[in-house]
């Protein structure tokens, strides 16, 4: 259990005001010179030995990201820090509560990241529906120009630093971290080939690092409070605090931090006040947002929810957005909804995404009322394996998990079903007959 003293997110439900001088009494800001005194090498080393993953989802260690940056930029390529606020995955709601209420803590780190990274400007891109979010944000920028916290001699720190708010127009797909740079530059958003990735050539052709906003909300704090305090939360490999997003059928849905690794039935009894109806009434959870593949109830009771431990049981912990489904959901149904939303938000490049998300949306439909024939089922398990992995960006493995989570747990409810539907009576399938 996380204590009081260890939260980042001191004012993660807005109940003090998000402005500087409130950001001020925090703790945020507070002498930050000689936080960028360290150096950018030993700010790097501490984020580092903190063990911090990406919160985006990917989870790759967020110092190890930033050492791939030239430490010497070649002249007319500059370094560039990119923050994804393009929150658009179905069960993820945390980046927005971080740009409402605590939007210092992302400007800080913003400041700190791009320092060690040797970046002299930072854009962060945020979801176009964002709309209240974004004011909030361009304002606490402008608080902060006014300060001297951002621009010519940032902080007093003696290096120049700006920072761009750029609002996005609604596609999912930026959020994909090349798709992102591709808009930015006043592009379609459509992902690129990598390599290069962007650290080699991101942003205009430049070197480019693109990181989450929690990543890099949670910077200052580390460095303040040291590598070692954020290492010795959570498990090995799995270190620090969590901002957790759970929704669907809990007595409470809220966004909390805690710290990594927390049981999944202690995180739900402590903070969203247990399960609709009771433990015996849970179903399946999606861990990690949409894209992840569901676990049953019985597997996920006792999961440290972090990133090995939901790797383990076949998912993972991707931005941990939770939905809980109890036993009132139809869930070959909410699979379905959610092979629709991929389908409808795939850009069209790649052949096996754009034909693949369609193909499978619409046996999905059919499977929701037992429509098809049991066949179907390891055709459509076969088709989202030649989708995974072969396409331009994840877009096409979080369309095809999903329905590979639900055939592998709940393969006897499609067969129920369509064995319903046939009727007792009725004679099999051709097909099915002749084998
Ligand atoms: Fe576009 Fe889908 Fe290919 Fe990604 S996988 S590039 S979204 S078509």
């Amino acid at each position: 259990m996380l204590a009081d003293k260890d939260r980042i997110f001191t004012n993660v439900y807005g109940f003090q005001p998000w402005g500087l001088k409130a950001a001020q009494q925090r703790g945020d800001w507070d002498d930050n010179k000689s936080l960028m005194a360290k150096g950018q090498d030993s700010i790097i080393e501490e984020i580092k030995a903190s063990g911090l993953r990406g919160r985006g989802g990917a989870g790759f260690p967020t110092g190890m990201q930033w050492s791939f940056m030239p430490k010497e930029p070649a002249p007319g390529r500059p370094n560039f820090l990119v923050i994804n606020a393009d929150e658009s995955e179905p069960g993820s709601c945390k980046d927005r509560e971080i740009i409402r209420h605590d939007p210092h803590k992302l400007i800080e780190g913003a400041l700190l990241a791009g320092f060690a990274m040797r970046a002299r400007a930072g854009y962060i891109y945020i979801r176009g529906e964002f709309i209240r979010e974004t004011e909030t944000l361009e304002a606490a920028v402008a608080e902060a120009y006014e300060a001297g916290l951002l621009g010519k001699n940032a902080a007093k720190s003696g290096y120049d630093f700006d920072l761009f708010v750029h609002r996005g127009a609604g596609a999912y797909i930026c959020g994909e971290e090349t798709a992102m740079l591709e808009s930015l530059e006043g592009k379609p958003g459509k992902p690129r080939l990598k390599p290069p990735f962007p650290a080699g050539a991101g942003l205009y052709g430049c070197p480019t690092t693109v990181n989450n906003v929690e990543s890099i909300a949670v910077v200052p704090t580390i460095l303040r409070r040291g590598a070692a305090w954020f290492a010795g939360i959570g498990r090995p490999k799995n270190e620090g605090t969590k901002l957790f997003q759970i929704s669907g059928h809990v007595n409470r849905p809220c966004v909390v931090e805690d710290a990594m690794s927390v049981p999944f039935r202690e995180l739900i009894d402590r903070h969203a006040g247990g399960i609709r109806g009771g433990w015996d009434n849970l179903l399946a959870v999606i861990p990690g947002g949409s894209s992840v593949p569901l676990v049953p109830a019985a597997e996920i009771v006792d999961a440290p929810m972090d990133f090995d431990g939901l790797k383990d049981l076949g998912s993972g912990l991707g931005t941990a957005a939770i939905i809980v489904m109890d036993k009132s959901t139809d869930v070959v149904k909410a699979i379905s909804r959610i092979s629709y939303f991929y389908k409808h938000e795939s850009c069209g490049q790649c052949t096996p995404c754009r034909e693949g998300t369609g193909w499978m949306w619409r046996v999905m439909e059919r499977l929701v009322d037992g429509n098809a024939e049991s066949h179907e089922i390891d055709t459509l398990l076969d088709v989202t394996k030649q989708v995974e992995g072969h396409t331009i960006c994840a877009l096409g493995d979080a369309a095809a998990w999903p329905i590979q989570g639900l055939i592998r747990h709940v393969r006897p409810e499609l067969e129920r079903r369509i064995a319903a539907r046939r009727g007792p009576g009725d004679a099999p399938p051709i097909m099915e007959a002749a084998e």
